[in-house]
């Protein structure tokens, strides 16, 4: 790598750490971060992208320079500039008008539409531009956004917490709590960053759980979402009676739909979803039908089992995080991490194309990304 290699990637993670600011907030729009720097490698300008309808990451890091001429400067963003008229101006018009000298771009615009056209327009306006600078990290921040824009359903990140012989309730339904207060901090983390927040029916009722982010000024802004085909939640649930209930989703069936307009209170909504062909709930519709609806990017699944296995063997999961305690049940009774999915050794494997390993105190996490 060159001198200014080196520069564009230390920009980059800048860039990447603004863009992080936004994760969780931008919905339909991915969290982008910008950086400017003047000819001497000075930082002089910072910004992300806040939320949908307000500027984007490049305009808010060229405000943060003020009126110094940025004919010298460079700007690295973490996604390709925008060049077509959405909610706001095209960026590649700003930068142009500015006349910056180069522009160091992370991840491609993944809408086919748009992807190379900001670069082009760029390259047309004599700007010089640096491609692929952290790369990996652009995209994965991008992932979520990326998922709905082509596959039109959301990035499923699957989190599971369970003992070391992989379960995730004892023989009495007890699960609360397996792992330490440490994993349960980075789960609150996951749950930031995502836009709905999903469990299967027997988890909403053995653990009550209010499935709330507990960041500030995110409470209730995620979705949350019941998988429950038979309608058999009861109406005392946190889910359907706090003050958040209008922000609960329960996706059931023709005859769940019957049974839960006898029993649930005003404020959450029945989707009726209908049945795939293993009888539980279609999810795929489901996904769909979050994005469709909903704009949701990031799904957090957090159990329980039938549920993980159920996205798994529909192939919906693209990130396991599974979190490990050192504890063991060795009861056949206990509730099994996945179940349902009833591979033979053969048809077990994962096609990983990431993974890292993370502990927190006690415990550990693996992270794997699936293909
Ligand atoms: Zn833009």
């Amino acid at each position: 790598m060159s001198g200014s290699d080196f520069e564009y990637v230390r920009m980059m993670r800048l860039a990447i750490a603004e863009a992080r600011k936004g994760v969780g907030l931008t919905r339909p729009n991915p969290p982008v971060g910008a950086v400017v720097a003047d000819a001497d490698g000075r930082i002089i300008g910072r910004g992300y992208h806040h939320g949908a309808g307000l500027p984007h990451a490049e305009v808010n890091a060229i405000a943060d320079c003020g009126d110094v001429d940025l004919s010298g400067a460079t700007v690295a963003v973490t996604l390709e500039p925008c060049s077509t008229h959405g909610r706001t101006p095209p960026c590649t018009d700003l930068l142009i008008s500015r006349g910056v000298r180069r522009v160091v771009i992370g991840a491609i615009d993944p809408n086919p539409k748009h992807a190379g056209r900001g670069i082009g327009l760029l390259k047309d306006a004599g700007i010089e531009v640096v491609t692929g600078v952290g790369e990996r990290e652009c995209k994965e921040l991008i992932a979520p956004f990326a998922s709905a824009m082509t596959r039109h359903r959301p990035h499923v990140t699957l989190k599971l917490a369970m003992t070391l012989d992989g379960r995730i309730a004892d023989r009495n339904g007890t699960s609360k709590w397996i792992t330490s207060a440490a994993s349960r901090s980075f789960v609150q983390r996951l749950r930031k960053g995502a836009d709905a927040i999903m469990v299967g029916s027997g988890t909403a009722i053995a653990d009550n759980p209010s499935l709330l982010c507990k960041a500030r000024g995110r409470a209730g802004r995620a979705w949350r979402v019941v998988a429950d085909a038979s309608g058999r939640i009861p109406a005392s649930l946190a889910l359907v009676t706090d003050k958040f209930a209008d922000r609960t989703i329960i996706a059931t069936t023709d005859d769940g739909a019957k049974r839960l307009s006898r029993t649930l209170p005003e404020g959450p909504s029945v989707w009726t979803i209908g049945r795939a062909d293993d009888g539980r709930i279609d999810l795929e519709r489901l996904l769909e039908r979050l994005t469709e609806e909903h704009d949701v990017m990031e799904l957090l699944c957090e159990g329980g089992g039938k549920l993980a296995g159920s996205l798994l063997k529909g192939g919906f999961v693209d990130r396991l995080v599974l979190f490990y305690a050192p504890a063991i049940m060795g009861d056949d009774r206990a509730s099994p991490a996945f179940s349902g999915v009833d591979n033979l050794l053969a048809d077990s494997r994962l096609a990983v194309a990431a993974r890292t390993i993370r502990t927190f105190g006690p415990d550990f996490a693996v992270v794997l990304d699936l293909l």
